[in-house]
Parts: C-alpha cells; sequence; structure tokens
C-alpha cells in the first residue's frame, strides 16, 4: 500500500542536471513569512533571516505571532476540532497524500530553504524531504488502518461491543531548527491524520521552512482552520500556546531542558491531564571491539560524528574502541577527517557545513577548547577561506578518559573517543546507561553474540550494528528514545499514533 520516496542519484546525468537546474532558481530568492491563522498570513514586527553558511546573505523575513495571533488560532484551532475530527479518516488521509505529492512537486525550492536558511547541505536537503515525504504518507496508511472502524471486543450474546480511536483536541506541535521540514511535519501530520486539529510552532531559525510546509498542507486540502501557524520564540509563543486550557495534547522534539518545562508547564496549567510527547537529546555511543574492521568502522564513525556538521539528535559523540584496535582506528580516522570538505552547504562538494547560529558556535568552541584540556587532541580541521561570514565549527575529535566527563549534549562536530580493555565491557556498558540518556547506539563487531549482547544491555532507542547510526528511515527504523532522550512512541513506527488519540468503548444492548 506504502513505499517510502526515492532519492536522487547523483551519478546520472539525466536525474541530477535537471535538478540542478531547477534548485539554481532558488539561489538568490529571499522569501517573506509570517503567522498563518485560518489560512491568511498576518503582519507583526518582523526579523530579517540570515545564511548560517554567510550571514551577509539575507534569506527572508518572517514576522513573529503577537498575543492576539496566538488568540485566534488557539480559539479557531479549538472550534474546528469538532468537524475534522468527525471528518472520515479517509478523507484526512487523502489530504497527506495529497501533501506528499505537493512536497514533492515543490523539492528544488524546499531543498533551497533547507540549504540556505538551515545551512543544510543538499544531500541532507534531498533526505529532509524524503522523510517528510515518507511521514505524510506513512500516517496516512496507519490512520486508516487504526482508525478505519471500531475494534470489535467480545461480549455476552446480544451485546454488541466496540472500541473507538479518535483525535484528543488541540495539538501543540514544537519543532526544532535541525529538522525543520522533516520534523516539522512528521509531528503535524501525525497529529491531523488520528483527527487532531494543530497548532504549530517552528523552531525560531527555521521558520520559513515550517511556513511553506503549512501553505502546501492547506493547498493539500487540510482545513485552514485545522491547522494553524505561529513562528515566534519558545520563551513567548511556546510558552502561551503549552499552558493554554484549550489544548489536547503537546508534541515536541527538541532538547531535553526544554521537555522538562514544557512537562512542568503543563502539570501546573488549569484543565485537564494532556499527554506529552517528547523526543529529545542523547550521548550517543558507539562500541569498536577487536574483531572490527578499521577502515568500516572509520567510514561509519566519520559520517556518524560529522554528517549535518554533527546536529543530528542521532549523532555519535563517545566513540569506545577496544584497546587492541584503537591506535589503528584513530589513525585511519584522522586521514579520513582531513579528507573532509567544510564549506558553503549549497555546493555538492560540501561534506561539513555551518553549525545553527552564533550562540551555537561560541557553545560548541568554548567545549572544544575545554575538553582539549581535559584530554588528548586527536585531530582539529582548519577552517578553510571563505568560511570566516558563517558560523562554522572545526570538526574535532578528543580522546577522553570516561564519558563522565561530559555533563551534558554538545550538539555539533565533536567527537569523543575512549579506550576500553576487553574484560572492561560491563563497566563500559554500565557508564553509557549511567547517562541517563538513551537514543542510539552504534556497534562494530564481527561476533555477533558479543554484538548481540551489548545491544541487549544498552538503553537505548535505535541500536545499529555494524553501520553508521544516523539516518532512521520512515517504517524502517522508527526513531525514539529513552530515558532522558524522550518519552516516545517512535516516530514513523506503527504505534506513535497510539499517542495522539483518545479511546472510547461503547456497549450497546439495543
Ligand atoms: P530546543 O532549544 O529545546 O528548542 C526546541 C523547540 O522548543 C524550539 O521550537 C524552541 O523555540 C521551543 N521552546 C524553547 N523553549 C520553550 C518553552 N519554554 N516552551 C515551549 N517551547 C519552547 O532545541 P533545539 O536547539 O531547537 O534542537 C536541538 C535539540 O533537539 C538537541 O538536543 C537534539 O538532540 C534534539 N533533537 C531530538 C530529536 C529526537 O528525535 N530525539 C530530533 C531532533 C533534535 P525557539 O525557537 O525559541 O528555540
Amino acid at each position: 500500500e506504502r513505499k517510502n520516496s526515492k532519492g536522487i542519484n547523483m551519478n546520472i546525468i539525466s536525474e541530477s542536471e535537471p535538478f540542478f537546474a531547477a534548485l539554481d532558481k532558488f539561489k538568490d530568492q529571499q522569501w517573506s513569512a509570517g503567522p498563518i491563522v485560518n489560512g491568511e498570513t498576518l503582519s507583526g514586527e518582523t526579523i530579517e533571516v540570515k545564511s548560517p553558511y554567510d550571514t551577509t546573505q539575507i534569506v527572508g523575513k518572517v514576522a513573529f505571532a503577537n498575543n492576539q495571533a496566538i488568540e485566534q488560532a488557539l480559539a479557531s484551532a479549538h472550534n474546528a476540532f469538532g468537524s475534522w475530527c468527525s471528518t472520515p479518516v479517509e478523507v484526512r488521509a487523502n489530504a497527506l497524500q495529497k501533501l506528499a505529492d505537493l512536497l514533492e512537486e515543490n523539492r528544488e525550492e524546499l531543498i533551497a530553504l533547507c540549504t540556505r536558511e538551515a545551512g543544510k547541505s543538499i544531500q541532507d536537503g534531498i533526505d529532509e524531504v524524503r522523510e517528510a515525504v515518507d511521514f505524510c504518507r506513512y500516517y496516512a496508511v496507519q490512520a486508516k488502518k487504526m482508525m478505519g472502524k471500531p475494534e470489535l471486543l467480545p461480549g455476552p450474546t446480544g451485546e454488541l461491543n466496540e472500541l473507538f480511536l479518535q483525535g484528543r483536541g488541540v495539538f501543540v506541535c514544537i519543532s526544532p531548527w535541525n529538522f525543520p521540514l522533516a520534523i516539522f511535519l512528521g509531528q503535524v501530520t501525525a497529529a491531523l491524520a488520528a483527527g487532531n486539529t494543530v497548532v504549530a510552532k517552528p523552531a525560531e531559525q527555521t521558520s520559513i521552512v515550517g511556513y511553506r510546509a503549512v501553505q502546501l498542507a492547506h493547498e493539500a486540502g487540510i482545513p485552514k482552520e485545522a491547522l494553524q501557524f505561529l513562528p515566534g520564540t519558545g520563551a513567548t509563543v511556546g510558552a502561551t500556546i503549552t499552558a493554554d486550557e484549550r489544548i489536547g495534547g503537546v508534541c515536541f522534539t527538541g532538547s531535553t531542558v526544554t521537555a522538562k518545562r514544557i512537562n512542568l508547564t503543563l502539570a501546573q496549567r488549569d484543565g485537564a491531564i494532556i499527554p506529552l510527547i517528547a523526543e529529545t537529546g542523547g550521548q550517543n555511543a558507539m562500541v569498536v571491539d577487536s574483531t572490527s574492521q578499521p577502515e568500516q568502522v572509520v567510514n561509519d564513525v566519520v559520517s556518524s560524528s560529522f554528517t549535518s556538521a554533527g546536529q543530528r539528535c542521532s549523532a555519535l559523540r563517545v566513540l569506545y574502541l577496544q584497546e587492541d584496535i584503537a591506535d589503528r582506528v584513530i589513525d585511519v580516522m584522522k586521514g579520513a577527517m582531513d579528507e573532509l570538505t567544510i564549506g558553503n552547504p549549497g555546493s555538492v562538494k560540501t561534506d561539513v557545513g555551518p553549525v545553527i547560529d552564533a550562540t551555537a558556535k561560541a557553545n560548541l568552541n568554548a567545549h572544544i577548547d575545554h575538553i582539549k584540556q581535559v584530554g588528548r587532541l586527536i585531530n582539529q580541521l582548519e577552517l578553510p577561506a571563505g568560511t570566516e561570514n558563517g558560523h562554522f565549527v572545526a570538526p574535532t575529535a578528543v580522546e577522553i578518559d570516561s564519558i563522565k566527563v561530559l555533563e551534558k549534549e554538545h550538539f555539533g562536530p565533536i567527537l569523543h573517543v575512549i579506550r576500553y580493555k576487553a574484560a572492561d565491557l560491563p563497566k563500559v556498558i554500565d557508564d553509557i546507561n549511567s547517562t541517563g540518556f538513551g537514543l542510539t547506539l552504534g556497534i562494530h563487531s564481527r561476533n555477533e553474540g558479543h554484538a548481540l549482547e551489548v545491544a541487549d544491555k544498552v538503553n537505548v532507542g535505535n541500536v545499529y550494528i555494524n553501520r553508521n547510526q544516523i539516518g532512521a528511515v520512515v517504517g524502517v527504523q522508527p526513531f525514539g528514545g529513552q530515558g532522558l532522550s524522550g518519552t516516545g512512541p517512535k516516530a514513523g513506527g506503527p504505534h506513535y499514533l497510539t499517542r495522539f488519540v483518545t479511546e472510547k468503548t461503547r456497549t450497546n444492548n439495543i
């Protein structure tokens, strides 16, 4: 019934040439965005959006939502709930299928925006649109499966027992900047598919991507009252909409600190007890034993650590190397790091683009300075000429003695390496678990029993054996963590929609 989307094969000229020609049309475009309330774009105080790659380049401008827009959006989404919830699930699913088609039709503009507004590489932009498309189609199919008809339950003769699933009300969707289209739309489409109306707040750094996504969703047939868009800061828009009594649930992806703050807001507000779906950060490890193949390990370590400038929640942060293989892996890794091309994310040659903003750059550089004192530097790349106007951080690898010196997630191109003795593996597992995070885990081993034992004992949501640990695919590796990394259920998985619905039984003796 459903297939995941296709990529672009850059080696086939008949595929790549038209793609780059279409992409080129957006290289100087400037977009204008703002709150979309009942389908209308509202004006307000605007900010200028500058490219993280070169802050002298203007990508567009965004008006942030004021209190009036917030109130109107919440009131309309609340009023629209009854009608959208009772819309047949097939109709809701068809609108999402249409949205997937529109995303594909507008692929180049969306990729250009991801590159220019979020500093994503072209390959990341392609993958981002594909994931958004896959979410739309996946949740459309899941909603039909789950909600198409009530589940019949047993009962005495003459009694009809049925279990119905229905939307919960207004779902607030709050997303991060690192997957400005895929996570933004993943949350929104899941909530809509399940029969909720939505008030969506994008990350303030990537409001234009969210704005275009909402325009396309309305064009696809999602009623304008059922999907409201409120760009603005977390402290203002985010805090106000999560505190509102009328909302029926919150779907959040971002840092653990913000998730806890929202949890507190929900606990303190008036009104019903409502669910919080929170997908948060990680302190992701990879455990490499001496049976591994060093070249393959290095390939997977470098892509897991430095793709997207390390700004993936799944990215590898702590590499454990069994001491017998450590020198060889570190040696090959240094060379592989030297081959990375840092620069303009709009060029296909670029492997590592900028980080999102000046604050992220300052925090990451402060951590690099600190960790170089605590540990031993393995490699730190030079930033090439032409990166001075952007938020670039040099990919860096440092050897440290223990994961415990890392007090939090460092969301950028920084890899920490720890050597371990075979006999200390149980301690390695305990140390990883002691961080409290539980998002991704990589394992490299040719001893299957050993690999499966580590996979079993480390408390994480997604384990990858003998490959990189990024790039979860919808319906293939449902994504989400445990503990400080999130509440579940997993995005892009068969249980995700269950958290967006409420259950009702009807016992009928007529
Ligand atoms: P963040 O700072 O927590 O922000 C996430 C979103 O929450 C933004 O839209 C933000 O608004 C909003 N926000 C901030 N304070 C708020 C409040 N008091 N009430 C309501 N909303 C509030 O995270 P980020 O820096 O954007 O994203 C990076 C983090 O996301 C990393 O920790 C990464 O690991 C995690 N992440 C996790 C996953 C996953 O699936 N597990 C996926 C991607 C990213 P602003 O626009 O003002 O910032």
